[in-house]
């Protein structure tokens, strides 16, 4: 008999944790490694945040709290909906769990039964479809295509069957970056209109990382008449530096809400009581930093753009938000590398180049779409010019 339940065969471990896990430990053994596989900001939680987590643990707030989440960061999360999205939730239509990633499985585990089918645009961030998978659920993949990445609305009319229990919309996305423009979630929530069996979970966790004069908006607030089925997720992960925090959060409608709080109640429990306060100062606090710190990533955007639409046959489309750039490595495809290797697809390309030249990419097979690859841009420009240099030398040393 096999350990794992029929679920859980059906799942694989993330593939960007495990590129990530990887490039340390080449490292821990004295390689030269450049990681652009990791996806989380490079610069460090800011102060006063920090200082509100040190007063909690001082204030003794170090017990167990309501398990959705403690009264004040759901009013901080209410008046951030407000002010920011331009939609109004009250408390009991919040949802705070231990990350984002939490608050999509417990949105999935929630609501799926065996055989519904959940609608997902690739390249997708990876856990999604896994997520779906353990839940019980179906997912179903709508392949995008470069240079844009992004769903069109009659690829969507087509996804959606009487089966379809939710769309997964991100935006900007990980891995591509790809945002959508108000007119573009227009003519989505069009066809989502005549589909009233299907909910909405869509991830806004990189809502502050756009570029250029884009204006980012979320579909519940595009289309008020989607309201009542939409989760709309968000959290403090990306956009305060985070991620090792664990709070994420979502407004939706209060029955699915209720549901989602059974299934903490049962499981984790309610997330860190020192980071909820810490995320009730990232909410509320002076948010100044953010503005100039998505202007730093723009730039970096453009230096790895540049670099990479330098080398050899890979295209990278300019993205309009997020810290990814999800380049195409066809013009590769059949050639041999300085190990003999031939590239036969985007994962003998992260391989090949993390053992020629040190440098750790994911490659696209885990987003659910090839032939491409995932940089995450969060680093250095420093180590961004050393790592876009070594790319360029082995697509240029490609035989
Ligand atoms: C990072 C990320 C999340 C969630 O992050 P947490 O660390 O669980 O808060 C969710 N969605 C996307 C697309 C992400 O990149």
């Amino acid at each position: 008999m096999s350990l794992e339940s029929a679920a859980l065969a059906r799942v694989k471990p993330s593939a960007t944790m495990a590129a990530d896990a990887k490039a340390r430990e080449l490292k821990a053994q004295g390689r030269d490694i450049i990681s652009l596989a990791a996806g989380e900001p490079d610069f460090d939680t800011p102060d006063n945040i920090k200082d509100a987590a040190i007063r909690a643990i001082r204030d003794g707030k170090t017990k167990y709290t309501n398990v959705d989440g403690i009264p004040e960061l759901k009013a901080a999360i209410c008046a951030k909906f407000a002010r920011e999205n331009g939609l109004a939730y009250k408390p009991g239509q919040i949802n705070v769990s231990p990350g984002g990633k939490p608050v999509i499985w417990n949105a999935m585990i929630a609501t799926l039964n065996p055989g519904d089918e959940v609608v997902i645009p690739a390249p997708y961030w990876v856990s999604y479809p896994d997520m779906v998978a353990l839940a019980g659920g179906t997912p179903r993949a709508i392949m995008t295509e470069a240079p844009s990445f992004k769903v069109r609305p009659e690829q969507l009319e087509a996804a959606i069957t009487p089966r379809t229990r939710w769309l997964i919309l991100n935006s900007p996305s990980n891995p591509s970056g790809a945002a959508y423009t108000k007119a573009e979630l227009r003519a989505l929530a069009d066809v989502l209109l005549k589909h009233p069996q299907v909910w909405i979970l869509t991830d806004d966790m990189y809502e502050h990382l756009v570029f250029g004069d884009f204006a980012f908006f979320t579909i519940a607030q595009v289309e008020p008449a989607l309201y009542e089925r939409t989760l709309t997720m968000n959290g403090v992960s990306k956009a305060y530096a985070m991620t090792g925090w664990r709070i994420g959060y979502a407004g939706g409608p209060e029955p699915l809400i209720k549901a989602m709080a059974k299934v903490e109640s049962q499981t984790t429990s309610n997330p860190c009581s020192i980071s909820q306060w810490a995320a009730v100062e990232a909410l509320s606090g002076p948010q100044d930093f953010i503005k100039p710190n998505a202007r730093k990533f723009e730039e970096r955007r453009d230096l790895v753009v540049s670099m990479l639409n330098q080398a050899r046959g890979i295209r990278c489309p300019t993205p309009e938000g997020a810290f990814y750039v999800y380049p195409s490595v066809e013009g590769l495809i059949g050639k041999k590398a300085p190990s003999g290797k031939v590239i036969g697809s985007d994962e003998d390309f992260a391989v090949e180049l993390l053992e020629a030249e040190g440098v750790s990419v994911v490659f696209g097979a885990a987003f659910g779409l090839s032939p491409f690859f995932r940089i995450s841009y969060a680093t250095s420009n420093a180590n961004l010019e050393e790592a876009c240099s070594r790319i360029q030398r082995f697509c240029a040393s490609l035989g």
